[in-house]
């Protein structure tokens, strides 16, 4: 008989009786209490003496912090797949990737008619779940381009929008007793859940022969199926541990609505099965498995990668090619990949351990992703390592008086902005609020306040950061002073950052300004611009891009910030832009800073392929040599989109030897994006003719010109740095810094 090796786990099972209303609520906080795993309802939604099941997995999410929740099992015939695959994914959102799905066919075929829902024969009621099955599982993969089309004539999608992803990969439960829904568990099932009172000695055995061979028949390993059981709270602790090594059961979910049952279940029989299985599994050399994956999944394995010396923590944090999660690896915001192993720590430990086994994969590129909105870094990669810390977002306001805060790299600068702005803080940070915290803040940072408050990297008091060896260290003004440096500026090259300290300023409402000009006279617009930009209160930062819109016309698009909610004086810093260039449309607002940087959409699935074409230039003035190379190169079409943004000011003030961005004369930072194909990399010589350095995070060459980047005694610094910290280059995939 077999046992799968499946780590034990426990759970409840509670009626979702609704008189009185709050006792199943009272049954899952004690369930969480107790240490349980999981806490499960059933759902019969024709029943008016229950809750709805739905409405009460959310509420009990709401009221627990730990525990998974799920339905035990889903009515299917009165639950439409394409809405529950919504509900669940924005659960599990909301519950921080809490939520399993127990599905079942149905049942009560009397009732459900009385619904509304059509009775179904037993061979269609498993054919509507399989359909069930696919149609969520479509809605769930935003990793594919186009409207969800699955299911067939029972349930059936057809070009729905897909989305949202849930958190994390929602296991797939399957409440199955004959052939028909076994086969199904073992085809496309995370986990198999019937209920013992309804079995039959020898049911369990036979069931799990049918459940292996159709999963073997699919390229699927048996042990991808978990199996759950329903059980009664008399059971011995002896009949339960049998029934994990003789039966392969490794989730037991015990039935009872009084809370002394439960906590007599707690307190003696999951610790005495515990101790049973464990010494058993002992004895017969019986590993407890980890994640397990099917030939079919193997197979898609990447070479140069030593799958099999993954640390163990993180084993249960992996994604392979094979892998329904991994659609999400497949692209960023700009760009597509094929990583062959991405490991995703969510604690520090792990990104050493991560950082670790890195370095005997040399083989292979290594990806560090944060936000994934990277145009130099490739953060993820063909074939290679990606490291995903996106999972380390903690936004924690320190201290609100000297506006202290710790942000972990995972976090979006929207997610900063909004923690922040309830208590009158901001940090400057981009225009998107999409962003990574991770990505941006070890570049520089050019934002909505640039000129006000400097870059994000002046705000920066402190980081931890795992290095090439594996080792942890902190940095700031007082510790390890050249790593600090490093960090501010050239932090991709050093390590992985794994927490950021700022400082943030006091910023209340401030004025958001948007308007359109008309660019036909291009080189006329630039230098006004830059005269507009020179001048302006220090209050003012912000940004013109020029491109052609549709009937060929060539536009200026330029947004501002100002910091003031004084009507009048907005007016009076903006005043001057009329005189740029003959104006088409002007909209003003006031809000606050998080308002602004949500402005451009955060949220939405990255879907980038290829390669990105950025060039990126510093300028101190737009004279007339830039200003005439520039219109150059829109003229000629080798830029379909220019973008100038406002530097200096503060910038300027921080000297230039403290961080290693060195550029602080600056007062422009200008991006260019086209292609091979309109020529923007011969074309862009003409401009750098007349930059002063440029920009790492705006720029896609590879190998990257780092003697552009930095000033040459900075680079001289940075390249003895490097051979301290990581003198074989393993962090090597954005900008790499050649050691010294
Ligand atoms: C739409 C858009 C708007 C932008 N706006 C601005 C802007 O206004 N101002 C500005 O300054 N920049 C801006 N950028 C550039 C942006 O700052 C960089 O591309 C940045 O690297 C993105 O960070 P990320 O974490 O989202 O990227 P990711 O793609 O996740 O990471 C990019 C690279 O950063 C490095 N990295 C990521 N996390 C860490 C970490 N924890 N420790 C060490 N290195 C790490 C890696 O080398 C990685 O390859 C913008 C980019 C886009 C696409």
């Amino acid at each position: 008989m077999p046992d799968y090796g499946h780590p034990l786990r426990f759970g409840t099972f509670i009626t979702p009786t609704n008189a009185p209303a709050q006792r199943p609520v009272d049954l899952a906080i004690a369930s969480e209490r107790l240490g349980y795993d999981l806490v499960t309802f059933q759902d019969h939604p024709y029943q008016p003496g229950f809750h709805d099941t739905w409405t009460l997995l959310t509420w009990v999410a709401a009221q627990t912090s730990r525990i998974q929740i799920s339905g035990n099992v889903l009515n299917i015939p009165l639950r439409q797949p394409a809405v529950l695959a919504r509900s669940a994914a924005s659960l599990d959102l909301l519950a921080g990737g809490r939520v399993a799905m127990g599905l079942g066919s149905g049942g009560f075929w009397e009732a459900i008619e009385a619904m509304g829902g059509r009775r179904l024969r037993p061979g269609e009621a498993v054919e509507a779940l399989d359909e069930a099955i696919e149609v969520i599982r479509a809605i769930w993969d935003t990793s594919v381009r186009g409207g969800a089309r699955a299911g067939g004539d029972h349930h059936r999608v057809a070009g729905a929008k897909r989305g949202p992803a849930p958190a994390h990969d929602i296991p797939i439960w399957i409440g199955a007793y004959k052939p028909r829904m076994l086969r199904l568990t073992g085809r496309s099932g995370d986990g198999w859940l019937p209920s013992l009172p309804y079995l039959q000695p020898g049911d369990l055995a036979r069931g799990n022969a049918v459940i292996d061979a159709a999963a073997e028949d699919a390229g699927r390993d048996p042990r991808e199926i978990t199996r759950l059981l329903n059980l009664q709270p008399n059971l011995p602790a002896e009949e339960i541990a049998r029934l994990a090594l003789e039966d392969g059961m490794s989730t037991f979910i015990v039935m009872g609505d009084d809370e002394r049952t439960l906590e007599r279940f707690a307190g003696e029989i999951v610790p005495a099965v515990r101790e049973m299985v464990g010494n058993e599994r002992a004895s017969r050399g019986t590993a407890v498995t980890g994640r397990v994956r099917g030939a079919a999944a193997l197979a898609q394995r990447r070479p140069g990668i030593d799958y099999d010396a993954v640390p163990p923590s993180l084993t249960e944090r992996t994604i392979e090619p094979g892998d329904r999660a991994y659609g999400r690896y497949r692209s960023t915001y700009l760009r597509g990949g094929r990583p062959g192993l991405v490991l995703r720590p969510e604690a520090v430990g792990e990104v050493q351990d991560a950082v670790t086994f890195a370095a005997t994969q040399r083989e292979v590129p290594l990806g560090v992703l944060s936000a994934g909105h990277g145009v130099s870094g490739r953060s993820v990669n063909d074939g290679g390592l990606v490291i995903d810390v996106s999972a380390l977002n903690d936004v924690a306001i320190l201290d609100a008086e000297t506006g202290r805060v710790r942000v972990g790299p995972g976090a979006r600068w929207i997610d900063v902005a909004r923690t922040l702005a309830p208590r009158g803080l901001a940090i400057t940070s981009g225009d998107f609020g999409g962003v990574g915290v991770g990505g941006l803040a070890t570049a520089g940072g050019i934002g909505w306040f640039a000129r006000e408050h400097g870059l994000t990297i002046d705000h920066l008091r402190a980081v931890e950061i795992v290095l090439a060896d594996g080792t942890v260290r902190r940095a700031s003004a007082s510790e390890n002073q050249d790593l600090f440096w490093a960090v501010r500026g050239a932090g991709q090259n050093f390590g992985i950052v794994t927490a950021f300290e700022f400082e943030a300023a006091r910023v209340g409402q401030v004025g958001f300004a948007q308007f359109l000009f008309d660019a036909t006279d291009t080189a006329d617009l630039l230098s006004r611009w830059g005269e507009f930009m020179e001048n302006a209160d220090r209050a003012v930062s912000g940004q013109v891009a020029l491109s052609t819109v549709q009937g060929g016309q060539r536009v200026g698009q330029a947004m501002l910030v100002v910091d003031s909610d004084d009507p009048d004086q907005l007016i009076g810093h903006l005043q001057p832009i009329a005189q740029v260039a003959p104006l088409a449309d002007q909209r003003v607002t006031i809000g606050s800073y998080d308002e602004v940087v949500g402005a451009f959409p955060a949220d939405e699935p990255q879907r980038g392929q290829g390669e990105p074409t950025f060039r990126s230039a510093l300028a101190n003035h737009l004279d007339q040599d830039m200003v005439r190379a520039l219109a150059e190169i829109v003229d000629r079409g080798a830029a379909p989109l220019l973008q100038i943004r406002s530097v200096g000011g503060a910038v300027a003030d921080v000297p230039t030897d403290e961080t290693a961005y060195g550029w602080r004369d600056a007062n422009f930072s200008i991006v260019a994006v086209g292609s091979a194909a309109t020529g923007l990399p011969e074309a862009w010589q003409r401009v750098e003719e007349h930059a002063h350095g440029m920009y790492l995070s705006f720029d896609t060459r590879t190998p990257a010109p780092v003697d552009r980047a930095f000033p040459p005694a900075h680079l001289t610094r940075l390249r003895r740095l490097k051979r301290e910290y990581d003198p074989t280059g393993l962090f090597r995939d954005n900008f790499f810094i050649a050691p010294e």
